[in-house]
């Protein structure tokens, strides 16, 4: 079989010779019990960059030796790129969320022998899903590979916001020490309210993180945690977001991008919001509306935007969320660490495992299966697609 891999590009200076850390922390299992990816074997150490094109994810002796192709490449958006060339005649292809290879319906027709695609992480909107049942090719991610990666990064992100950590690392950098400037907008979160649009996986842990700062925890999800869960964690549930929006000073956005939830925070829903509030949207840029976001921080509706999710990705040069200010943003990098890249790499071992090998493949992987959302596809998502503008992302030049 041919199996297409769409990467970012390499480290500028080419693959690190060696890595910070020697080794990682051992994770025995995720907080609901359920294992780690448990392939039949591994070709990296883990803690190696595989996320790279040169990284490969790991893959190329597995499926070599097995008698498949594999293809690599980062050249993924604007005609006649090199992933659209491979893509007509690949069964299987592999892409990340940082780096998404949007496969839309009309790429998707281009390539008749596709069987299925594979999101090595978590979060499958950069595929057409309602193309993939229409077509029946199976989607699958590899579900709570990185949920944890992402609850530190929001973490940080809070707290970073709020005490305004930017300007003051800024200061420094820059030789000052005015000390006016640095916390003129610095402030504690002890004390907030806090609450976070889902609270699946992401969510809940984003949430457990930041009880120990003594802060006040709600949320909104379309399907509601266990009483036991809500009591411990003196939790307040909304049965709408602008219910929640209304009394929080930081809001948090964790559900996937589907047609429900494209462009939730748009003008009218930030204008319910608490004056000053601050957004930290780790899930996808394109919950939000990039204009009303850019236009709310320059009014002060908005006190601060952060997170690592843009649309389209790469984000063009120009993309207004570069430049607005009080932002916190990072390029798409919170499931990505080195720790997380370990996780979805043999994630997406085992699932081609079980794809070759014609077992199962776990249901918690599956978002999509003969054209259906299936697993945790027919948990979090709608029906449809939102790959819509996702052409735009060829404007970014490196
Ligand atoms: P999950 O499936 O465990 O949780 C998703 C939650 O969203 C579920 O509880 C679901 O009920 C809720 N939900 C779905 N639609 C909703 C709606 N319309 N309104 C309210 N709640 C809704 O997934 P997860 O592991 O928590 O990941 C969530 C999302 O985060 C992913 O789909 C992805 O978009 C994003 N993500 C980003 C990164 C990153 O690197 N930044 C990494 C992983 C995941």
């Amino acid at each position: 079989m041919k199996i297409l891999c769409v990467l970012y590009d390499d480290p500028k200076d080419g693959m690190p010779k060696s890595y910070a850390l020697d080794s990682l922390p051992k994770i025995e299992k995720y907080p609901d019990g359920m294992t780690l990816p448990s392939p039949s074997g591994r070709d990296f150490n883990p803690g190696d960059l595989l996320g790279c094109v040169s990284g490969e994810l790991g893959l190329r002796k597995f499926l070599e030796s097995n008698g498949h192709q594999l293809v690599v490449t980062s050249d993924k958006d604007g005609e006649g790129c090199t992933a659209d060339k491979e893509l007509v005649d690949a069964d299987i292809v592999i892409s990340q969320p940082f780096f998404p290879y949007y496969l839309t319906r009309a790429k998707m027709e281009t390539a008749p022998n596709l069987k299925m695609a594979i999101t090595a992480g978590i979060g499958s909107d950069h595929v057409d899903l309602q193309a993939a049942m229409d077509r029946k090719v199976d989607v699958v991610e590899v579900t709570y590979c990185n949920s944890r990666s992402v609850a530190e990064h929001i973490v940080m992100m809070i707290v970073s916001m709020v005490r305004d950590y930017h300007t003051q690392y800024a200061i420094v950098n820059n030789g000052g020490w005015n000390i006016a400037d640095a916390v003129q907008r610095s402030y504690d979160v002890e004390g907030m309210h806090i609450g976070t649009v889902a609270a699946g996986r992401i969510g809940l842990d984003a949430l457990r993180k930041m009880k120990p700062f003594d802060t006040h925890l709600h949320y909104f999800d379309r399907h509601r945690l266990p009483e036991a869960v809500e009591k411990e964690l003196n939790l307040t549930f909304h049965d709408s977001v602008e219910s929640m929006v209304k009394v929080c000073d930081v809001v948090t956005i964790n559900c996937p991008l589907h047609p429900e939830t494209e462009h939730l925070f748009d003008e009218k829903m930030i204008s319910k919001m608490k004056k000053g509030a601050y957004i930290v949207n780790t899930a996808r840029g394109k919950i939000c509306d990039k204009d009303a976001i850019a236009a709310a921080l320059k009014s002060g509706q908005l006190s601060g935007y952060a997170g690592d999710v843009w649309f389209p990705q790469p984000a063009p040069n120009d993309h207004p969320w570069r430049s607005m200010p009080n932002h916190g943003m990072t390029p798409h990098t919170s499931g990505t660490s080195l720790s997380a890249q370990t996780r979805y790499a043999d994630g997406v071992r085992e699932i081609l495992e079980c794809f070759f090998e014609k077992k199962e493949i776990r249901n918690q992987y599956l978002i999509v299966q003969n054209g259906e959302l299936a697993g945790m596809g027919a948990h979090s998502y709608s029906k449809g697609t939102a790959t819509g503008g996702s052409e735009e992302a060829a404007k970014y030049k490196k």
